[in-house]
């Protein structure tokens, strides 16, 4: 017998489903955001799912992500956005992977991996329309587009999109959101003066997938979506499933008296004679320590709140009367549609978004089984 003692599922019919919604509310194309190990899915599986479900691009933050997405095999259009100077862009080229350039030292590392490739470098050129992250700002972009088209008519680049990112997209209604389409309605006017007239024009984020259709132009970049995962308040529904599930069983249980102080610093102590349940997932599993004492658990039915701190290993939870055993199935999170917790409950209750939730179960300690 080898039975299992916490496992992450990861539901790859989801991921393809939640994809397959995205793509029928846009006459855009799809990249699949699958950066970070695909929020902790798994980066290639993930990716594979997506493209399953109609996403017809891959984006990646590195350039080391986009490397292991063509190892594994996958041909499709995939960009890499977060190039630190120095790192070896030619690889990029040669592997047809796009890049990404929001200044011109960025844009001139690429024409020199494309001289290395002997052969054009794809580029999304990237404006800042107010992030102030990558991107060049609106006073720079002139510059860029200059050094792009000649970079263009010099057979060392095609310039296949241009792009930005949203602040504030997941507060819908939000100022910014207009203010950003504009200046980005600037950007490609004063590109096209350049002769610069890419094939795609890129912005939306998952929450601008979900409300602004006006956003979507030709490629749309929904990365929490195809997770299942909303990046909306929760009264905007999205019709999409979560596609992480997160559990563990049972290891010990033990009856203790009322005043019983529980795990370090015995930061919780019990109301009453009680059932403890050691749950083997800690901090270094990815449970966050923030949620010690808030934490929701579910088990034996019912959801509960994790008693004390949460250890390296290790949570507790305090059963009362009920009948809970060793072996027994908690679940932190999962679908919810069974009234078991979320991601997102998890991340409400400790002060976070969803996607670090899951994110940061992508670790290796705990086995990813695919569904
Ligand atoms: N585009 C870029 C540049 C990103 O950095 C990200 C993720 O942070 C995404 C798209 C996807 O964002 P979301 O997961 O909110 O859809």
């Amino acid at each position: 017998m080898n039975m299992w003692q916490a496992e992450v599922r990861v539901d790859l019919d989801a991921i393809r489903d939640n994809v397959a919604t995205l793509r029928a509310g846009t006459t855009a194309e799809i990249m699949a955001v699958v950066k970070a190990d695909g929020y902790g899915h798994g980066m290639v599986p993930a990716a594979r799912a997506a493209l399953a479900g109609g996403a017809t691009w891959l984006g990646v933050a590195t350039l080391e992500e986009a490397l292991t997405l063509r190892r594994a095999g996958l041909t499709e259009p995939v960009l890499a956005w977060l190039l630190a100077p120095g790192l070896a862009l030619h690889e990029g080229v040669a592997a047809d992977v796009d890049l990404n350039a929001g200044s011109l030292a960025q844009l001139d590392e690429l024409v020199t991996a494309a001289r290395r490739a002997q052969r054009p470098v794809r580029v999304h050129l990237k404006l800042d329309t107010g992030l102030a992250r990558g991107g060049a700002t609106p006073a720079d972009w002139p510059a860029l587009l200059e050094a792009a088209a000649k970079a263009q008519a010099d057979g060392e680049a095609e310039v296949v999109g241009i792009w930005s990112h949203f602040v504030y997209a997941d507060a819908p209604g939000h100022e910014t959101v207009d203010h950003q389409l504009a200046v980005f309605a600037e950007g490609l006017a004063t590109a096209e003066q350049y002769g610069i007239e890419p094939r795609y024009r890129h912005i939306a984020n998952s929450a601008a997938t979900l409300t602004r259709p006006d956003a979507h132009y030709d490629l749309v970049r929904p990365g929490v979506a195809i997770y299942g995962l909303s990046p909306l308040p929760s009264e905007h529904p999205t019709g999409l499933r979560p596609a992480m599930t997160a559990r563990a069983r049972v290891t010990l249980t033990k009856r203790v008296p009322a005043g019983q102080g529980v795990s370090y610093g015995h930061a919780y102590h019990t109301a009453r004679e009680t059932t403890l349940a050691l749950v083997p997932l800690g901090y270094g599993d990815g449970v966050p320590r923030h949620a010690s004492n808030v934490g929701p658990v579910a088990l034996g039915g019912r959801t509960r709140t994790i008693a004390g701190r949460v250890c390296m290993d290790q949570i507790v939870l305090d059963c009362g009367d009920d009948p809970v055993a060793p072996g027994d199935v908690a679940i932190l999170f999962g679908p919810g549609d069974d009234g078991t917790p979320t991601a997102t409950d998890w991340a409400e209750a400790i002060g976070t978004i969803n996607y670090e939730i899951v994110t940061r179960f992508g670790g290796p300690r705990v086995p990813r089984v695919y569904d």
